[in-house]
Protein backbone atom coordinates (compact mmCIF):
# COMPACT_ATOMS: atom_id res chain seq x y z
CA UNK A 1 0.00 0.00 0.00
CA UNK A 2 1.51 3.46 -1.00
CA UNK A 3 1.80 5.45 1.97
CA UNK A 4 2.55 8.29 -1.39
CA UNK A 5 -0.41 8.57 -3.11
CA UNK A 6 -3.31 9.52 -1.12
CA UNK A 7 -6.58 7.13 -1.36
CA UNK A 8 -9.45 8.83 -3.54
CA UNK A 9 -12.85 7.98 -3.88
CA UNK A 10 -15.31 9.42 -6.70
CA UNK A 11 -18.72 9.18 -6.63
CA UNK A 12 -20.15 8.91 -10.26
CA UNK A 13 -24.13 9.31 -10.15
CA UNK A 14 -24.52 9.57 -13.92
CA UNK A 15 -27.73 10.85 -15.09
CA UNK A 16 -29.59 10.35 -11.36
CA UNK A 17 -30.83 12.57 -8.76
CA UNK A 18 -32.49 16.02 -8.00
CA UNK A 19 -32.24 18.70 -5.47
CA UNK A 20 -33.97 16.51 -2.92
CA UNK A 21 -31.27 13.83 -3.02
CA UNK A 22 -28.26 15.88 -3.11
CA UNK A 23 -29.13 17.60 0.12
CA UNK A 24 -29.63 13.70 1.56
CA UNK A 25 -26.24 12.86 -0.22
CA UNK A 26 -24.52 16.08 1.10
CA UNK A 27 -25.97 15.11 4.86
CA UNK A 28 -24.92 11.69 4.92
CA UNK A 29 -21.38 12.69 3.64
CA UNK A 30 -21.31 15.53 6.33
CA UNK A 31 -22.85 13.23 9.25
CA UNK A 32 -19.50 10.79 7.87
CA UNK A 33 -17.78 10.22 10.02
CA UNK A 34 -14.89 10.46 6.73
CA UNK A 35 -11.49 9.23 6.98
CA UNK A 36 -9.53 12.56 6.68
CA UNK A 37 -7.09 10.49 4.43
CA UNK A 38 -8.96 10.23 1.64
CA UNK A 39 -10.12 12.85 -0.88
CA UNK A 40 -13.47 12.39 -2.00
CA UNK A 41 -14.99 13.94 -5.14
CA UNK A 42 -18.49 13.52 -6.45
CA UNK A 43 -19.70 13.91 -9.98
CA UNK A 44 -23.33 15.30 -10.13
CA UNK A 45 -25.05 15.64 -13.89
CA UNK A 46 -23.91 18.90 -15.23
CA UNK A 47 -27.26 20.89 -14.44
CA UNK A 48 -26.44 19.85 -10.62
CA UNK A 49 -22.87 20.82 -10.29
CA UNK A 50 -23.15 24.56 -8.82
CA UNK A 51 -26.36 23.45 -6.29
CA UNK A 52 -23.48 20.61 -5.73
CA UNK A 53 -20.85 22.75 -4.90
CA UNK A 54 -23.15 24.99 -2.39
CA UNK A 55 -24.64 22.19 -1.16
CA UNK A 56 -21.73 19.71 0.18
CA UNK A 57 -18.81 19.99 2.12
CA UNK A 58 -15.99 22.37 1.17
CA UNK A 59 -13.61 19.66 1.62
CA UNK A 60 -15.74 17.42 -1.10
CA UNK A 61 -14.40 18.18 -4.37
CA UNK A 62 -16.87 17.76 -7.57
CA UNK A 63 -16.59 17.05 -10.57
CA UNK A 64 -18.54 17.13 -13.87
CA UNK A 65 -19.60 13.65 -15.70
CA UNK A 66 -17.16 14.93 -18.84
CA UNK A 67 -16.60 18.38 -20.94
CA UNK A 68 -15.37 19.25 -24.71
CA UNK A 69 -11.74 20.32 -25.84
CA UNK A 70 -11.93 24.22 -26.39
CA UNK A 71 -13.35 27.35 -24.05
CA UNK A 72 -16.72 27.93 -26.04
CA UNK A 73 -18.70 28.12 -29.46
CA UNK A 74 -21.43 25.87 -31.21
CA UNK A 75 -20.97 23.18 -29.65
CA UNK A 76 -24.74 22.18 -28.76
CA UNK A 77 -25.03 20.44 -25.52
CA UNK A 78 -21.68 20.65 -24.23
CA UNK A 79 -19.74 22.08 -21.80
CA UNK A 80 -16.39 23.53 -21.06
CA UNK A 81 -13.80 23.24 -18.45
CA UNK A 82 -13.60 26.65 -18.15
CA UNK A 83 -17.36 27.08 -17.40
CA UNK A 84 -16.72 23.86 -14.65
CA UNK A 85 -13.87 26.19 -13.49
CA UNK A 86 -16.38 29.20 -12.95
CA UNK A 87 -18.47 27.24 -10.74
CA UNK A 88 -15.87 26.38 -8.49
CA UNK A 89 -15.78 22.98 -9.27
CA UNK A 90 -12.45 21.21 -9.47
CA UNK A 91 -12.61 18.20 -11.44
CA UNK A 92 -13.98 16.45 -14.76
CA UNK A 93 -14.37 12.40 -15.73
CA UNK A 94 -13.21 11.89 -18.94
CA UNK A 95 -13.61 8.82 -20.94
CA UNK A 96 -16.27 7.37 -18.64
CA UNK A 97 -17.20 3.69 -20.79
CA UNK A 98 -20.53 5.00 -21.28
CA UNK A 99 -18.82 8.29 -23.04
CA UNK A 100 -17.09 5.72 -25.54
CA UNK A 101 -19.41 3.15 -25.58
CA UNK A 102 -22.74 4.81 -26.04
CA UNK A 103 -21.34 7.94 -27.32
CA UNK A 104 -18.75 6.61 -29.29
CA UNK A 105 -15.78 9.20 -28.30
CA UNK A 106 -12.67 8.04 -29.28
CA UNK A 107 -9.08 7.69 -27.56
CA UNK A 108 -7.68 10.65 -29.70
CA UNK A 109 -10.77 12.89 -28.79
CA UNK A 110 -10.43 11.75 -25.02
CA UNK A 111 -7.03 12.57 -24.93
CA UNK A 112 -7.63 16.08 -26.44
CA UNK A 113 -10.50 16.58 -23.76
CA UNK A 114 -7.89 15.81 -21.39
CA UNK A 115 -5.00 18.58 -22.22
CA UNK A 116 -7.61 20.80 -22.74
CA UNK A 117 -8.81 20.31 -19.20
CA UNK A 118 -5.31 20.59 -17.52
CA UNK A 119 -4.26 23.98 -19.49
CA UNK A 120 -7.54 25.54 -17.73
CA UNK A 121 -6.95 24.25 -14.04
CA UNK A 122 -9.49 21.38 -14.33
CA UNK A 123 -8.11 17.84 -12.76
CA UNK A 124 -8.96 14.69 -14.53
CA UNK A 125 -10.43 11.48 -13.74
CA UNK A 126 -9.22 9.67 -17.19
CA UNK A 127 -11.20 6.26 -17.14
CA UNK A 128 -9.75 3.44 -19.14
CA UNK A 129 -11.14 -0.15 -19.09
CA UNK A 130 -11.66 -2.75 -21.65
CA UNK A 131 -14.92 -4.67 -22.88
CA UNK A 132 -15.68 -8.50 -21.70
CA UNK A 133 -14.52 -9.68 -25.05
CA UNK A 134 -11.72 -7.87 -24.76
CA UNK A 135 -10.52 -9.74 -21.39
CA UNK A 136 -11.65 -13.24 -23.14
CA UNK A 137 -9.64 -12.18 -26.19
CA UNK A 138 -6.89 -11.72 -23.92
CA UNK A 139 -6.57 -8.13 -25.03
CA UNK A 140 -7.33 -6.66 -21.50
CA UNK A 141 -3.30 -4.84 -21.63
CA UNK A 142 -3.86 -3.82 -25.13
CA UNK A 143 -6.70 -1.95 -24.72
CA UNK A 144 -5.65 -0.28 -21.34
CA UNK A 145 -2.56 0.86 -22.64
CA UNK A 146 -3.89 1.89 -26.06
CA UNK A 147 -6.21 3.95 -24.33
CA UNK A 148 -3.90 5.32 -21.70
CA UNK A 149 -1.21 6.08 -24.35
CA UNK A 150 -3.77 9.04 -26.34
CA UNK A 151 -3.44 10.08 -22.89
CA UNK A 152 0.61 10.73 -22.61
CA UNK A 153 0.09 11.96 -26.04
CA UNK A 154 -1.70 14.93 -25.37
CA UNK A 155 -0.09 15.68 -21.73
CA UNK A 156 3.36 16.22 -19.89
CA UNK A 157 5.04 14.98 -17.79
CA UNK A 158 4.97 17.27 -14.49
CA UNK A 159 0.51 17.55 -15.85
CA UNK A 160 0.17 14.03 -14.11
CA UNK A 161 -0.05 15.26 -10.53
CA UNK A 162 -3.60 16.53 -11.85
CA UNK A 163 -4.91 13.10 -13.29
CA UNK A 164 -6.19 10.23 -11.77
CA UNK A 165 -6.33 7.04 -13.79
CA UNK A 166 -9.87 5.27 -13.30
CA UNK A 167 -9.22 1.50 -14.17
CA UNK A 168 -13.10 0.45 -14.97
CA UNK A 169 -13.53 -2.93 -16.86
CA UNK A 170 -16.95 -2.32 -18.55
CA UNK A 171 -17.80 -5.87 -17.89
CA UNK A 172 -18.08 -4.68 -14.16
CA UNK A 173 -19.32 -1.28 -14.68
CA UNK A 174 -22.84 -1.48 -13.36
CA UNK A 175 -23.62 -5.07 -13.42
CA UNK A 176 -22.82 -6.51 -9.94
CA UNK A 177 -20.13 -8.39 -11.36
CA UNK A 178 -16.52 -6.56 -8.93
CA UNK A 179 -13.12 -7.95 -10.78
CA UNK A 180 -11.34 -9.70 -8.16
CA UNK A 181 -9.13 -7.67 -6.07
CA UNK A 182 -6.45 -9.91 -7.66
CA UNK A 183 -7.71 -9.12 -11.46
CA UNK A 184 -7.69 -5.32 -10.70
CA UNK A 185 -4.51 -5.42 -9.06
CA UNK A 186 -3.02 -7.43 -11.85
CA UNK A 187 -3.75 -4.61 -13.86
CA UNK A 188 -3.33 -1.53 -11.90
CA UNK A 189 0.51 -3.36 -11.59
CA UNK A 190 0.87 -3.51 -15.22
CA UNK A 191 -0.32 -0.53 -15.70
CA UNK A 192 2.10 1.29 -13.24
CA UNK A 193 5.21 -0.26 -14.56
CA UNK A 194 4.24 0.40 -18.54
CA UNK A 195 3.35 3.92 -17.40
CA UNK A 196 7.53 4.04 -15.89
CA UNK A 197 8.55 3.02 -19.03
CA UNK A 198 6.26 5.52 -21.02
CA UNK A 199 6.32 8.49 -18.88
CA UNK A 200 8.81 7.99 -15.74
CA UNK A 201 9.17 6.12 -12.68
CA UNK A 202 8.62 9.40 -11.22
CA UNK A 203 4.98 9.96 -12.41
CA UNK A 204 4.51 5.91 -12.13
CA UNK A 205 5.20 6.09 -8.79
CA UNK A 206 2.96 8.80 -7.82
CA UNK A 207 -0.19 8.56 -9.79
CA UNK A 208 -3.05 7.20 -8.30
CA UNK A 209 -5.24 4.35 -10.09
CA UNK A 210 -8.37 3.74 -8.60
CA UNK A 211 -10.44 1.09 -9.70
CA UNK A 212 -14.19 0.99 -10.73
CA UNK A 213 -17.03 -1.61 -11.58
CA UNK A 214 -19.64 -2.31 -8.95
CA UNK A 215 -17.75 -1.69 -6.07
CA UNK A 216 -19.79 -1.48 -2.92
CA UNK A 217 -19.67 -1.69 1.25
CA UNK A 218 -19.11 -5.23 0.95
CA UNK A 219 -16.44 -5.61 -1.17
CA UNK A 220 -14.11 -2.28 -0.92
CA UNK A 221 -12.38 -3.15 1.80
CA UNK A 222 -10.54 -6.31 -0.08
CA UNK A 223 -9.78 -4.38 -2.80
CA UNK A 224 -8.42 -1.44 -0.47
CA UNK A 225 -5.93 -4.06 0.83
CA UNK A 226 -3.50 -4.42 -2.64
CA UNK A 227 -1.02 -2.17 -3.54
CA UNK A 228 -1.58 -0.79 -6.35
CA UNK A 229 -5.56 -0.23 -5.97
CA UNK A 230 -5.67 4.00 -4.25
CA UNK A 231 -9.42 4.39 -4.42
CA UNK A 232 -12.64 3.75 -6.19
CA UNK A 233 -14.36 5.65 -8.81
CA UNK A 234 -18.45 4.41 -7.74
CA UNK A 235 -21.55 4.45 -9.58
CA UNK A 236 -24.75 3.20 -8.03
CA UNK A 237 -23.16 2.58 -4.44
CA UNK A 238 -22.33 6.55 -4.54
CA UNK A 239 -25.91 7.55 -4.21
CA UNK A 240 -26.39 5.56 -1.12
CA UNK A 241 -25.02 6.28 2.53
CA UNK A 242 -23.16 2.85 1.93
CA UNK A 243 -20.43 5.45 -0.19
CA UNK A 244 -19.50 5.99 3.20
CA UNK A 245 -18.19 3.05 3.98
CA UNK A 246 -16.33 2.66 0.86
CA UNK A 247 -14.49 6.37 1.47
CA UNK A 248 -13.67 4.92 4.94
CA UNK A 249 -12.19 1.53 3.36
CA UNK A 250 -8.75 1.25 4.34
CA UNK A 251 -10.18 1.96 8.46
CA UNK A 252 -9.64 -0.67 10.39
C1 LIG B 1 -19.05 4.03 -12.81
O1 LIG B 1 -20.05 4.59 -13.19
O2 LIG B 1 -17.95 4.52 -13.03
C2 LIG B 1 -19.19 2.76 -12.08
C3 LIG B 1 -18.12 2.12 -11.71
O3 LIG B 1 -20.47 2.32 -11.82
P1 LIG B 1 -20.91 1.13 -10.81
O4 LIG B 1 -20.16 1.37 -9.51
O5 LIG B 1 -22.38 1.31 -10.65
O6 LIG B 1 -20.51 -0.16 -11.43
Amino acid sequence: MSQQRKFFVGGNWKMNGSKQSIEGIAGFLKTGPLDPKTEVVVAPPTCYLEYTRKTVDAKVGVAAQNCYKVASGAFTGDISANMIKDLDCEWVILGHSERRNVFGESDQLIGEKTKYALSQGVKVIACIGEKLEEREGGKTEEVVFRQTQAIIENISADQWVSVVIAYEPVWAIGTGKTATPEQAQEVHEKLRTWLADKVSSEVAAAVRIIYGGSVNASNCKELATKGDIDGFLVGGASLKPDFVQIINARQN
